[in-house]
């Protein structure tokens, strides 16, 4: 059976400080049901503070982003092996601000991902359409790309210890919920995807959502067959959100 993880993604915000008073509050208000996961990614700078607030928690760490090269003169960059050092136990590859603002492409998004389980991270392979590919009829044709390329690259039975986030990009800081029924709609696409390369591996896969979720929306998407927790942006920033979020989760497991 699938657990829910729920996902912090800080991007680029916080401080030592900050930090501090988040993190203590998401330990100290985790909900006891151990079978929903929850894991911060911190911005790089704050990764081995953070890894050393969470070592007696089961709140888990990742990163925002990975290198797709092992080591070498790549300035700037972090490679999975320093991040599997910090205590990262997952990488986010392929969000839609890096696939727009850094440009990403999918072959780079597919380099990333094989980089992390090289170095024994779990990838969160993040895909979704713009508005005006949804519009235009056009988002399954676009999460077959972002999906299908990296699935060409790796291999289905590589996505056994990976997590996909569907991530509509007008939804994402915008306030704006894709409804239960469009985000479901979209994670049976995904899940049917991995289900043509392999049944048994889509069958365990986490399909996290992410846009806009926060306490009030969450259970409305959890509570779908194929939503198994989500990716949370401008929501992980304060730990009575983030744990809002998580206990909504945990509701929806208790059934
Ligand atoms: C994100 O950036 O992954 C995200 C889902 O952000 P938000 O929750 O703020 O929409």
């Amino acid at each position: 059976m699938r657990g829910y993880l729920v996902a912090g993604n800080w991007k680029m915000n916080g401080s030592i400080a900050a930090n501090t008073t988040l993190v203590s509050g998401i330990i100290a208000g985790s909900p006891a049901n151990e079978s929903v996961e929850l894991l911060v990614c911190p911005p790089f700078p704050y990764l081995a503070a953070v890894s050393c607030s969470l070592s007696d928690s089961q709140v888990r760490l990742g990163a925002q982003s990975i290198s797709e090269h092992e080591s070498g003169a790549f300035t700037g960059e972090t490679a999975g092996s320093m991040l599997r050092e910090m205590g990262c136990e997952y990488a986010i590859v392929g969000h839609s601000e890096r696939r727009a603002l850094m440009g990403e492409t999918s072959e780079i998004v597919a380099a990333k991902f094989q980089a992390a389980l090289a170095a024994g991270l779990k990838p969160i392979l993040c895909v979704g359409e713009t508005l005006e590919q949804r519009a235009a009829g056009q988002t399954e044709a676009v999460i077959d790309e972002q999906l299908n390329t990296v699935l060409d690259a790796t291999g289905i039975d590589a996505f056994d210890s990976a997590v996909v986030a569907y991530e509509p990009v007008w939804a994402i800081g915008t306030g704006e919920t894709a409804s239960p029924e469009q985000a479901q709609d979209v994670h049976r696409h995904i899940r049917a995807v991995l289900a043509d390369r392999n049944e048994d591996v889509a069958g365990k896969v986490r399909i996290l959502y992410g846009g806009s979720v926060k306490g009030d929306n969450a259970a409305g998407l959890f509570s779908n067959p194929d939503i198994d927790g989500g990716l949370i942006g401008g929501a992980s920033l304060k730990f009575e959100d983030f744990l809002a979020i998580a206990d909504a989760a945990a509701a929806v497991q208790q059934g």
